[in-house]
């Protein structure tokens, strides 16, 4: 056994933290609370509120005149996006409905585009919404769905190689498609040689980047992606059902069309003439109208990030998980916790997820008597993130020693189960 770093070198490392005043940006109304749950919903910045109410006073002031200055606004903020969090020239990114939504049209693009291959590839540990959305679309198209078992083996904490994924590669693949960060065991998969890996064998990649965006650098353009999409509700703190984003590399834009052909992709759009003309670029995979409240929302939060830079907020995440790490090794693997995120910083992402065979009570004890908010994952895991412009280093050893306490005075085993029904 280790000895565990002590609070004061927490609070040194915040002393020493180039983000450390962001912190102060976010509305947090309880100190006492250690808020570890931003991969999921990320705290809400003070900013947002102001940014939320000058686009009310616009509706107001203005009504449907506003228009003039909102019709763009999902490729606006999609070029912003893409700016920021990204690594994405302007023109490839759209802010726009939700990751299930683009999901489904970026896959289904994918599918049109390989007329006669008729096999789909993804993996057992998928987010749920990405696997639900290939199975009716493999339905929908008569195609074979091959989901590769990566759950079995919990050493492996989910991940998927190049090397294992290239005996399932042929020329009948369409489409392959994988989480950049995989939302429960936190493992994160080399974007690079998967992409290449998966070309070489004419099929298309769809990257859903929504646990990764916002703690981790993606360089969508360098490393050859061809399609992705995310949310901005999580690590990029924009509000719960904020619009999420679709990217699509200028490579591939003529070569790929979305299922959903809406009135927002059309070439004269306001000429509402009797045929669809698609338009050229990224505009020809938006649907409809930019959801205003939630764009503004976006924007507010990644002017944040841009202040802070990606780089600087992709160190934090690696530095806070990687304290967690330690403080995992010397307070909780001793007490039956284990690990199921990968310890090699470069292979996970903003959270680590730790095994327990009673995580539900444990998570729920966390957040009804010790004020820890975590959360729980089907069958036996807790998620906690480092969200580094809104979590400080002492709020994770805090919390890292309430799990602690829960653990050792056991105060799971008289809870009620029954606390939530959403996790
Ligand atoms: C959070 C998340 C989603 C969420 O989808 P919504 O359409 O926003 O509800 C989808 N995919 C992954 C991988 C996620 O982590």
């Amino acid at each position: 056994m280790t000895t565990a770093i002590d609070r004061s070198a927490a609070l040194a490392l915040d002393s020493a933290d180039p983000l450390a005043n962001f912190r102060s940006e976010f509305l947090i109304t309880d100190e006492s609370v250690c808020y570890l749950d931003g991969n999921s919903l990320g705290r809400l910045p003070r900013q947002t509120v102001q940014a939320i109410n000058a686009t009310l006073d616009v509706w107001a002031d203005e009504g449907v005149l506003g228009w003039a200055h909102w019709v763009n606004s999902a490729q606006r903020v999609g070029d912003l996006l893409g700016e920021v969090a990204l690594g994405a020239a302007a023109g490839q990114t759209l802010v726009c409905d939700t990751t299930s939504v683009n999901l489904y049209q970026l896959c289904g693009a994918a599918i049109t585009a390989r007329p006669g291959r008729r096999t789909i590839i993804t993996d057992a540990a998928n987010f749920p919404t990405d696997r639900y959305i290939l199975q009716g679309l493999a339905e929908q198209h008569g195609m074979r769905l091959v989901v590769i078992d990566n759950e079995s083996d919990a050493q492996q904490g989910e991940l998927i190689t190049a090397q294992q994924l290239a005996p399932y590669l042929n020329d009948d693949v369409a489409l392959v498609t994988l989480q950049v960060v995989q939302y429960r065991a936190g493992a994160r998969h080399d974007v690079r040689a998967i992409t290449d890996l998966v070309r070489k064998h004419g099929a298309l990649m769809v990257w859903d980047a929504a646990h990764a965006v916002g703690s981790v650098e993606l360089d969508l353009d360098d490393t050859g992606v061809d399609l992705a999409v995310g949310c901005t509700y999580k690590y990029l703190n924009s509000g719960p059902g904020a619009p999420a984003w679709m990217y699509v590399n200028h490579r591939v834009q003529a070569e790929v069309q979305v299922p959903i052909r809406g009135w927002f992709a059309q070439r004269e759009q306001f000429q509402m003439g009797a045929n669809f003309d698609r338009a050229d670029g990224i505009r020809g995979f938006q649907v409809a109208s930019p959801s205003l409240l939630g764009t503004t929302s976006v924007e507010s939060s990644l002017q944040m990030l841009k202040r802070a830079g990606m780089p600087a907020v992709a160190a934090k995440a690696v530095a806070g998980t990687e304290m967690m790490i330690s403080l995992f090794d010397t307070w909780l693997a001793p007490l039956g916790m284990t690990l199921l995120t990968p310890r090699d910083a470069s292979k996970r992402g903003g959270h680590i997820t730790l095994g327990h065979p009673d995580a539900l009570a444990i998570s729920t004890a966390l957040r009804t008597k010790h004020s820890v908010i975590t959360d729980y994952r089907v069958p036996d895991s807790i998620r906690v993130a480092m969200s580094p412009l809104a979590t400080s280093y002492a709020e994770v050893w805090d919390g890292f020693q309430r799990i602690r306490e829960c653990l050792l005075t056991q105060t799971y085993l008289d809870g009620d189960l029954q606390a939530g029904t959403v996790t």
